[in-house]
Formats: structure tokens, C-alpha cells, sequence
């Protein structure tokens, strides 16, 4: 017997999305390092608008730790910096590198996603998928989740939006109440 999951989530991208990403290459961002360099996005308190009718879940990649760039107790920080701002039901993160055979986690591959709907009983089909990169749009087609691009500053030139097209676009957290009942 099929049961019908009943919990929805919005899924959020991390880094580029809550937080500004650090630049490092022309089309490669970083987290920020430091606390100079963390900046959450002052618009993710609109998603506080939404915290009772979805569990607000981060997908992260976070490859960084594993080279040794980044350390756990400043990735922790940045964590509860933004579970200060916002309810923040759970955080999934992927500290595999890209190239990794028997990572089934780094974003698009779809374990993140698959543990949190396992765990919270989620309706993937209600819920929906927040980035700012192809690697979002992607994880959220592939799970069958509704796909939202947030375009900011790094990502305006990024021309993978349209081969990976997202139900919608929003320049904004503002706007996503037009989006999301
Ligand atoms: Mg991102
Ligand atoms: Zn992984």
C-alpha cells in the first residue's frame, strides 16, 4: 500500500542563495571563510511567511571542508547565523568532492533530498526546490519538487537557467508569496 506523505518542504540552497557567495573564479564560488566575509541576504526573512506550512530544510554542498578551505566550527556558525533569522527545520549536507564514485549526495544527485523525505515524511510533489545554481534546478527536477531561481548578483550570467528552466524566477525572497500558498 502506497502511503500519501503529508509534510511539505521548501529546500534551500546555502551558499549564493541565503548567504552571498564569495567569488574564486569567474564562474566558481565559495563559501565565506570568515566572519568578514559572511553576509546572509537580509530578504530570507520572508520565509518566515512559510515556516508553518512547510519545514524549511538546507541541501548544501559543501566540498570545501573536505579540502581542508573551510573548517567545521566556522561552517557551524554560518549555519546558526541564518537558523537565527530563520526557523530552520534541518540542514543536509554533502562534504563529498565533486568527483567522488560513491557519493550519491553532491547536489544534483538526489540523497539529500530522498533522507529528508524519508525522515519528515515529505510530499516532494508539494514542495519545491530554492537555488541559485543549475545544480538546485536540477536536484529539483530530478525529485519531483517545484524548481525556484533566485537570481542574484553571481548568477545573472549564468546561462545553464536556460537549459535547466526553473518553474519560476524571483529576484527576490519578497516575491515568492505570488509563488508559494
Ligand atoms: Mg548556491
Ligand atoms: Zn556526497
Amino acid at each position: 500500500m502506497r502511503i500519501k506523505h503529508k509534510n511539505k518542504s521548501i529546500f534551500l540552497d546555502r551558499d549564493g542563495t541565503l548567504i552571498k557567495a564569495i567569488k574564486k573564479s569567474k564562474f566558481k564560488y565559495r563559501p565565506p571563510y570568515n566572519k568578514k566575509e559572511l553576509k546572509i541576504f537580509e530578504d530570507i526573512k520572508f520565509l518566515k511567511l512559510f515556516s508553518k506550512k512547510y519545514f524549511l530544510i538546507i541541501c548544501t554542498n559543501q566540498p570545501d571542508l573536505k579540502r581542508g578551505l573551510q573548517t567545521k566550527v566556522f561552517n557551524n556558525f554560518i549555519n546558526n547565523q541564518i537558523k537565527k533569522k530563520i526557523p530552520i527545520k534541518d540542514i543536509f549536507s554533502c562534504e563529498c568532492l565533486k568527483t567522488e564514485k560513491n557519493c550519491n549526495c553532491y547536489k544534483p544527485k538526489t540523497d539529500m533530498i530522498l533522507k529528508a523525505k524519508k525522515k519528515y515524511k515529505i510530499s516532494l510533489s508539494e514542495s519545491y526546490v530554492i537555488g541559485d545554481s543549475w545544480r538546485d534546478i536540477s536536484l529539483g527536477q530530478k525529485t519531483g519538487c517545484k524548481t525556484i531561481l533566485v537570481e542574484r548578483d553571481q548568477n545573472k550570467v549564468i546561462m545553464k537557467k536556460k537549459i535547466f528552466k526553473p518553474d519560476f524566477i524571483i529576484k527576490n525572497f519578497r516575491n515568492l508569496k505570488k509563488i508559494i500558498k
